[in-house]
Formats: structure tokens, C-alpha cells, sequence
């Protein structure tokens, strides 16, 4: 069974360096988390807006109830939605996320995004105007960040954090907030290694986790380019392992939290199997020049709101 170590957060608390994502996994998500638990996973990731949560936390209740895990050896991610910034909804959309899970406490909530949407029913995704553009909401996030701040005097969740935030929106929320958020979650891959935000993060103390690790898949045109890389093959081949196990060691060794989704037992078990072994520079170095700087989610229809996060190079 392949344990992933825990890493430092910056409040003294811990995260298991590598997770499971769980985004479009609905319906498969149970027989996902609880094959996960057994093969040594500890640490899962979901959001609101995944409409999952319930899934999730019920198939980490049964693995509790089963003793093969305790409650304080998981680590449960949840988000708050762009649709639930006003300061006045945070609370509630937090106690709506921990009554689905059923776990008690969050270990660490996001704030998804820095933009927020304006709310519509029933709940959808993002809410649009007629130019297809996102119907954002005027509400400042660091308005939404001190709301949550409150959620960790409340002891409804362990820690929080944020997703998708550029450099000027951490530096922003550094100067103005009571507790440091501890994770930033964000894309990673080596189309798109991601290193200068993850310097910035890490000279604040601030922990990364990479999401979209393996780009969007599409074999019948063999993409993203660099699952199909010849050298990396080589580099697999080298150490007995896939070209995914090397790219999920390649954001560790950068110093990021990968967090790939899948269902199918066999990858489950395969991408986090990736403790036993470690890339050199030179490899490194290699994957390095992969990066083309291409974005699985630009989040273009939120282009025209002045907290939209993509408009600066990091
Ligand atoms: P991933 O990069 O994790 O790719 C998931 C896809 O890769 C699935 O189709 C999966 O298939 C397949 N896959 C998994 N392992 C392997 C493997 N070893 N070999 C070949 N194919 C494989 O993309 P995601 O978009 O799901 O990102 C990961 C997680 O990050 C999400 O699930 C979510 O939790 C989080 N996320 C966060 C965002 C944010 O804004 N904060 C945005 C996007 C994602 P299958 O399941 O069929 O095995």
C-alpha cells in the first residue's frame, strides 16, 4: 500500500502530499474513495459545485465505520462557490458543505475562485449574460475571505485557503487578513509547471496544490503532448513506471500536491505509486522545458471582471 508523507502547514497542521480529485465523478465517486482509502489515500478533494460532497463523505463515513480509517487520517478539501461570496452566505454555504459530508469538521475549505457570481435557481455552474460572459457579482474577496476566517473560530473547518488566486490577489489577501491562507490550489502540469507562482507561494509559506495534472486527454489527436512524449516515455520505461507516475513525481518534486481524478481501480492504485522512487535534475529539467504555458481552464467567460485571476502572468 503506497502512502503518500504528510506535508507542513503553515497554522502546524498536516496534509498528505498527494490526493485524489473527484470532479465528474458523480455516481462513481463511492467505489472511487473507498477502493482509494484501502490502496492508501488519505486525502480527498471535492467542491459545492462538484454536487459530490455527499457521495464523497459517505463513502469515507463507511471506511470509518469499517475501521480501516479514522476520521482524524483523512483530509477532506470542499469549496465554497462563486456564487456564495457575500459575506452573509459564507457560514451557511460552509455548514450546507459539512452536513453533506457527514465528516464533522472541513480539514480545509477554498474559496474557489477570487470572482464572484451573481446566484440563480435552480444552483448551476455559472450564471451568464447574454454575451456569454459569466454574470459576476461585485463582492471583494477579501470581504468573502474574513467571512471565512470566522468558519475557523466557529471550528467548523480546520484550515483555509484559495484556488485560482494570481500573485497581487495572495499579496492582497496577506495584507489584509487575520489568518494566512494555507494552500492555494491551482493548475499544474508540465504544460503548464506553474513555478513562479509556486515560488511566490512557497516565500509566503503558502502550500500548492496542482489540479488538471494531466492536461486535458484527448488520445485520438495524442494530447496533451507530453503523455506522449518519447523521452518521458523513456524516462518511465527507466524507472519501471508510467508516464503518468513520472509527471505526478515531477509535481512533487516541484513542490506541488497532485490531485488527479479517476475511477478506474488499476490508475487509482498506479498514481500514487509514485513514493519509491525520485527523478534527477537533469530529468527535471527536461519535463521543464515542456511548458508551453497552455491552460486547461482559462476561465475566459470571467474575463471582464476586475478580480479575474489569468489577466497577469502569475
Ligand atoms: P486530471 O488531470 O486529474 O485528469 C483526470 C482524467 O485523467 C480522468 O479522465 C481520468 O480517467 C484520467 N486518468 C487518471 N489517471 C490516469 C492515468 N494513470 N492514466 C491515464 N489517464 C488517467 O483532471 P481533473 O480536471 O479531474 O483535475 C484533478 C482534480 O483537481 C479534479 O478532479 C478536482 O478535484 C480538482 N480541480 C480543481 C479545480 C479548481 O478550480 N480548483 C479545477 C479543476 C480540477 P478515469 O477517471 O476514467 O480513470
Amino acid at each position: 500500500m503506497a502512502k503518500a508523507p504528510s506535508i507542513s502547514l503553515n497554522n502546524g497542521l498536516k496534509m498528505p502530499s498527494f490526493g485524489l480529485g473527484t470532479y465528474k465523478s458523480i455516481g462513481e465517486a463511492d467505489s472511487a474513495i473507498k477502493h482509494a482509502i484501502d490502496v492508501g489515500y488519505r486525502h480527498f478533494d471535492t467542491a459545492r459545485i462538484y454536487v459530490n460532497e455527499e457521495e464523497v463523505g459517505k463513502a469515507i463515513q463507511g471506511k470509518i465505520k469499517e475501521g480501516v480509517v479514522k476520521r482524524e487520517e483523512i483530509f477532506i478539501v470542499t469549496k465554497l462557490w462563486n456564487t456564495d461570496h457575500e459575506p452573509e452566505k459564507v457560514e451557511k454555504a460552509c455548514r450546507q458543505s459539512c452536513e453533506k459530508l457527514g465528516l464533522g469538521y472541513i480539514d480545509l475549505y477554498l474559496m474557489h475562485w477570487p470572482v464572484a457570481f451573481k446566484e440563480r435557481t435552480p444552483f448551476e455552474y455559472g450564471p451568464r449574460t447574454p454575451d456569454g460572459q459569466y454574470d459576476h457579482a461585485d463582492v471583494d474577496y477579501l470581504d468573502t475571505w474574513k467571512a471565512m476566517e470566522k468558519l475557523v473560530d466557529l471550528g467548523l473547518v480546520k484550515s483555509i485557503g484559495i484556488s485560482n488566486f494570481n500573485s497581487q490577489q495572495i499579496d492582497r489577501l496577506l495584507d489584509n487578513c487575520r489568518i494566512k491562507p494555507v494552500n492555494n490550489q491551482i493548475e499544474c502540469s508540465p504544460q503548464f509547471n506553474q513555478k513562479k507562482l509556486i515560488k511566490y507561494c512557497q516565500d509566503r509559506d503558502i502550500t500548492v496544490t496542482a489540479f488538471c495534472p494531466l492536461g486535458k486527454q484527448n488520445p485520438a489527436e495524442n494530447k496533451p503532448a507530453f503523455l506522449y512524449d518519447a523521452k518521458l516515455g523513456d524516462v518511465a520505461k527507466k524507472y519501471n513506471k508510467t508516464v503518468p507516475q513520472i509527471v505526478f513525481r515531477y509535481l512533487l518534486e516541484i513542490g506541488t500536491v497532485p490531485i488527479p481524478k479517476s475511477v478506474t481501480p488499476s490508475r487509482i492504485e498506479e498514481n500514487i505509486s509514485v513514493f519509491d522512487f525520485k527523478l534527477t535534475d537533469d530529468e527535471i529539467k527536461y519535463i521543464d522545458t515542456l511548458n508551453t504555458c497552455e491552460r486547461v481552464v482559462p476561465f475566459i467567460e470571467s474575463r471582464n471582471d476586475k478580480h479575474f485571476p489569468f489577466g497577469i502572468e502569475f
